[in-house]
């Protein structure tokens, strides 16, 4: 391995995939700084987990016992009726779309990988990057808030959102609305409420869900299928209002949910996009995590390839001395994976959000019959052969 001492790479975003980069740069000889828009680490969102090749690299970062012991404590996923009549139940570990082994919510994750480079990487909060300036040799970079710096590199990480990407590339990089808005809150816990994750459709292609946490609160999402609206533009009022009006005769646990919409201080409204950039990088600059290729939580992994693909960019940085190589490999390697994750099936998000209760019914059937034990145990089956022979991405050893 060719190791470049002390060359100085400026992160932008503290989340996910900012700090593991940070985590591998810092391991491979890199000074690290990281720059976070908010005043502090945000430690907000629902329940998101760790899957495929990425929980190998947090074993690697010795975090998988934390990761292990900040357990949301879900053990599967039960789709319902209205009457909460049990139509189809996945056990943790038992479908690809369930609950897996390592589950935690977000601010968890965060905390615990910004306990893990704190020390030896430079944290600044409260700033943003304002310009960019590759000059070759180096970056100028000009801040908010701090004054100007130079730096050998500069990786956007700061979201799907990221107006550092936007600074790098233009409008090159493609954010496709994929057609469904998902509301996320946190209320109160019910003695009903267990530590089952609860799927319910209701008519009109909405969908509920209700998830435990470790923090004595339930996690609650609203999801539905609508034309792109621009509702995450809106104010925090006028989304609860939508909210209201869209599920006010949902039925199920909708009155409850709804209830605690003013109460709740951490609605949040989006619509879901997918990140499609021809291209992750150029010249020194480089993008890693939902600002380069966010696949939705309609794929799951957005974490999982955020922890995958920071591994990969560190340790292709500290494989070449020149950034283009490292560039180009890093592309590379993650690209088909990223690209394959991101591959919607057919019919997502449509089929998950029938319209009629004649389509629920149905998508609860075949649900039903998938999640029967001789099905589970041929499906097992099934995807054991397939992982013998495809393995969807080899990480390297990076030594
Ligand atoms: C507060 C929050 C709550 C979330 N809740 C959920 C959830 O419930 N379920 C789910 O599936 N996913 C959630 N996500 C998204 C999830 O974290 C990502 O999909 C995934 O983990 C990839 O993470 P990332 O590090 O690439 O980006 P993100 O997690 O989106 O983090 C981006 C970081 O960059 C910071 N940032 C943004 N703009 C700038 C800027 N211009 N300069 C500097 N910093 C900037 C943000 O404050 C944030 O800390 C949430 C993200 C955040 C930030």
């Amino acid at each position: 391995m060719k190791k470049i001492e002390k060359k100085s790479v400026l992160v932008s975003g503290a989340s996910i995939a900012g700090p593991t980069l940070a985590f591998w740069l810092h391991r491979f000889g890199f000074n690290v700084t990281i720059v976070e828009r908010a005043n502090e680490l945000r430690t907000g969102g629902q329940n998101i987990d760790v899957r495929d090749k990425a929980q190998k690299i947090v074993q690697l970062m010795g975090l998988e016992s934390k990761i292990l012991a900040a357990n949301t404590g879900e053990l599967g996923v039960r789709f319902v009726d209205g009457k909460n009549r049990i139509k189809a139940e996945f056990p943790k570990g038992e479908a690809a779309f369930g609950t897996a082994e390592l589950e935690i919510l977000r601010g968890d994750l965060a905390t615990i990988l910004y306990d893990a480079t704190k020390d030896n990487v430079e944290y600044i909060f409260g700033d943003q990057i304002t310009a960019l300036d590759d000059q070759e040799s180096s970056v100028a970079v000009t801040f908010k808030n701090n004054p100007p710096r130079s730096f050998d590199l500069v990786v956007a990480a700061d979201g799907i959102r990221s107006t550092t990407r936007t600074l790098m590339f233009g409008r090159e990089p493609n954010i496709k609305y994929i057609g469904v808005y998902c509301a996320y809150l946190t209320i109160p816990k019910m003695a009903s409420d267990n530590s089952w994750a609860y799927w319910y459709n209701a008519p009109q292609s909405r969908v509920i869900t209700l998830r435990p946490d470790n923090e004595g609160t339930t996690r609650a999402a609203f999801s539905f299928l609508s034309p792109d609206k621009g509702y995450e533009k809106l104010d925090l009022a006028a989304q609860k209002e939508i909210l209201k009006q869209k599920f006010a005769d949902a039925g199920w646990q909708a009155p409850r949910i709804l209830a605690d919409l003013d109460t709740s201080n951490d609605v949040y409204l989006d619509g879901i996009s997918q990140v499609k950039a021809p291209r992750w990088t150029n010249g020194r600059y480089a993008m890693v995590g939902d600002a380069a290729y966010c696949p939705t939580p309609m794929t799951g992994m957005g974490a999982s390839l955020s922890i995958i693909g920071a591994y990969i960019l560190a340790g292709e940085l500290s494989r070449h001395d020149n950034c283009q190589k490292s560039f180009a490999a890093y592309e590379k390697l993650f690209r088909p994976y990223v690209e394959d994750i991101q591959n919607l099936p057919p019919g997502v998000p449509w089929m998950a959000h029938p319209k009629t209760t004649f389509g629920i019914a149905l998508f609860n059937t075949v649900l039903g019959i998938a999640s029967s034990k001789t099905v589970r145990k041929l499906g097992k089956r099934f995807s054991g052969k397939k992982k013998k022979t495809k393995e969807r991405i080899k990480l390297p050893n990076y030594g």
